[in-house]
């Protein structure tokens, strides 16, 4: 197996991968860098994302409303020391990718303009019309080719990382294009693999979204922390899942019933404000996890939709006006004219609630450290504890570039005098993932379908561990994907070939999954109370006397993962009520 020596590796060249590369390579220019990605790095997901970065900038905002708003959307689950870097490092982020070259939309008078995101209550949500993931990742790509130090591995299909003296040295992935193994011996690795949505079946997520960075991690020793907490967003194309984004609100889109109803005001986010006038109450710029739920209640009430694709709300836009659409959510009427032929000039448009993120993800501290030594983590993939059990739409971009920076400036720190690497031990361990691979293709009494075990795990995600949950649907679930994982072992795979093996790449992917779906249900299961994006029908309140802490899951091979907890950090804002019946300015 070629061995390729480097300093530092990153898996993942999405924003946060991209964006600690260019941290590294402009730090130390001497270091070397490999970016190692299952696809080119444009076509990772934070290319998708539409609306916008949340960053204090215009003179009617403040550091601590930003603080307030990311703590109590998270319902205090959110590390405040976290949160209190990351305010203050967003709004330097931005400006620097303007300096790079990022078109952010413009006030009248020249300065960046802003929109009002769900649960922000001050416009600071900085947006390139609703194409911003595009800007932002093509932003950061052409910025890391002017670093000669960055060694591109574009389609290499990251599998195990290697670990010697308790210190993670590197990694093994697959050349795609050949099917050969590399081992990859680096000083420090940094995990950037993006989320998991895909365990569920209706997503706003790109098909590579399969937690394989998470699993990776989980399986080499690092804890998962808070992965019960599941985002659905509110709106999602009820075919595809396509998301339509927040923006789509933000701008003054409402949502209403069959009966023409906005029934948000039914939920506790304010009375409503008349259509077309400014956005005076917090209505359909509440929170995702509460905007969600209250599609549930709609559901339950007979209030909803019935369409070709199944129940639904609408999302109404036409009183916004064609020019106002074009100018500011020209991909949304592109995406609802494609997929659904429907014009949102001229109709509502069907949507319903699909899942978007994950709050969990790998345990890491403030400075994108994980338990390991010499593994960092940053992006969707990490749970720095930023977002707490619900995340504030426009923060996760804003996540991914300082996490990702200060995962960079971590992985510089600790390998200033490290001892030199004990190559052989090395390869013996990546020896055991050529024996993984060769596993697989050895196998030829799996009685298993990859197809079959991978719906049966997206409909008991959806079905057990959905917007709503109880004790009762999630045993099943904790018993059902813990099944699975064991009749994972018993997939057949059909394609036997090397070159751009898809079918193998997908069982490896599944195999990621499953292990992160089985430490979603079993810390849901554990969690007996409802917080944030976690609701649990039987345990309706929220309980800080138990659960004020992560949970932390840690893999324990086919048996169900270890739970252990971790105590919430408190600063300055002790757990208080969500209110956003508030104004909304
Ligand atoms: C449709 C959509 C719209 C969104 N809109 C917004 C928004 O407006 N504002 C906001 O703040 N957030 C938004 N989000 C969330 C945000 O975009 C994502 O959380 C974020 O972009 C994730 O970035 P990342 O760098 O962590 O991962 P990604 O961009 O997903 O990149 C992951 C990288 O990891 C690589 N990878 C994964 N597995 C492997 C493997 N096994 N081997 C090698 N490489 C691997 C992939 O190739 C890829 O390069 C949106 C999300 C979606 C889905």
């Amino acid at each position: 197996m070629e061995t390729i020596s480097t300093d530092v590796a990153i898996i993942g060249a999405g924003g946060a991968g991209l964006r600690a590369a260019i941290a590294l390579a402009e730090t130390d220019p001497k270091l070397r860098i490999a970016l190692i990605s299952k696809v080119y790095p444009m076509r990772s997901h934070t290319c998708s994302a539409e609306g916008g970065a949340a960053g204090v900038i215009k003179p009617d905002d403040s550091f601590d409303l930003h603080f307030d708003d990311t703590a109590g959307g998270g319902d205090w689950l959110s590390d405040q020391d976290c949160v209190e870097y990351f305010i203050h490092e967003a709004p330097k982020e931005l400006l620097q990718l303007e300096h790079w070259g990022c078109p952010w939309n413009r006030e009248a008078d020249g300065s960046v303009a802003v929109r009002p995101f769900g649960g922000m209550k001050k416009k600071r949500t900085w947006f390139a019309a609703d194409k911003s993931g595009f800007h932002i990742l093509h932003t950061l790509f052409q910025t890391s080719l002017q670093f000669p130090s960055i060694t591109r591995y574009d389609e290499f299909f990251g599998l195990d990382l290697l670990i010697d003296e308790g210190r993670c040295q590197g990694v093994t992935a697959m050349e795609m294009r050949s099917g050969e193994l590399r081992q990859f011996h680096a000083k420090a690795v940094i995990i950037a693999g993006g989320g998991g949505g895909r365990m569920f079946p209706f997503s706003t997520n790109g098909a590579i979204k399969t937690g394989d960075g998470m699993a990776m991690a989980y399986r080499a020793g690092a804890p998962l922390k808070d992965m019960e907490f599941v985002q659905y967003h509110p709106t999602g194309l009820p075919n595809t899942g396509s998301l339509l984004t927040e923006a789509c609100r933000g701008e003054g889109g409402i949502l209403v019933n069959k009966n023409g109803r906005r029934y948000l005001q039914d939920y506790g986010m304010g009375p409503e404000t008349p259509v077309g006038k400014p956005q005076l109450k917090t209505m359909e710029l509440g929170p995702r996890d509460r905007v969600s739920q209250a599609y549930w209640h709609e559901l339950q009430k007979g209030n909803t939709v019935s369409t070709q694709w199944g129940e639904c709300v609408l999302l109404d836009m036409r009183h916004l006006g064609e020019k106002y659409i074009d100018e500011r959510l020209p991909l949304v009427r592109e995406l609802c004219a494609s997929y659904l032929q429907v014009d949102i000039v001229k109709d509502p448009v069907p949507i319903r609630p699909v899942v978007h993120y994950m709050m969990g993800g790998i345990s890491t501290n403030t400075k994108a450290a994980t338990p390991i030594p010499g593994l960092f983590a940053a992006g969707e993939c990490a749970c720095v504890s930023l977002n707490g059990a619900n995340r504030l739409g426009s923060n996760s971009l804003v996540e991914l570039l300082v996490f990702g920076r200060r995962a960079a400036l971590s992985a510089i720190e600790h390998i200033q005098g490290l001892p030199a690497a004990n190559t052989k031990a090395l390869n013996a361990r990546a020896v055991e993932t050529q024996k993984r691979i060769d596993g697989l293709y050895a196998r030829t009494n799996g009685t298993e379908s990859m197809s079959g075990v991978r719906k049966e795990m997206m409909d008991t995600m959806e079905k057990n561990a959905g917007i709503y949950r109880t004790e009762e649907g999630l045993q099943e679930g904790v018993k059902i994907i813990h099944d699975l994982r064991q009749r994972y072992d018993k997939v057949i795979l059909t394609d036997k070939s090397k070159v751009f093996n898809t079918d193998l790449f997908q069982m490896l992917e599944l195999g990621s999954m499953l292990d992160c779906a089985e430490a979603v249900t079993v810390g849901a299961l554990a969690r007996k109370e409802s917080r944030g994006a976690h609701q649990r029908l039987d345990y309706a309140e929220r309980d800080d006397n138990k659960f004020l802490r992560h949970t932390m899951a840690y893999f324990k091979g086919l048996e169900p993962p270890r739970i252990d907890y971790l105590d919430v950090v408190i600063t300055k804002s002790p757990p208080g009520v969500r209110d956003y019946s508030g104004d909304h300015k």
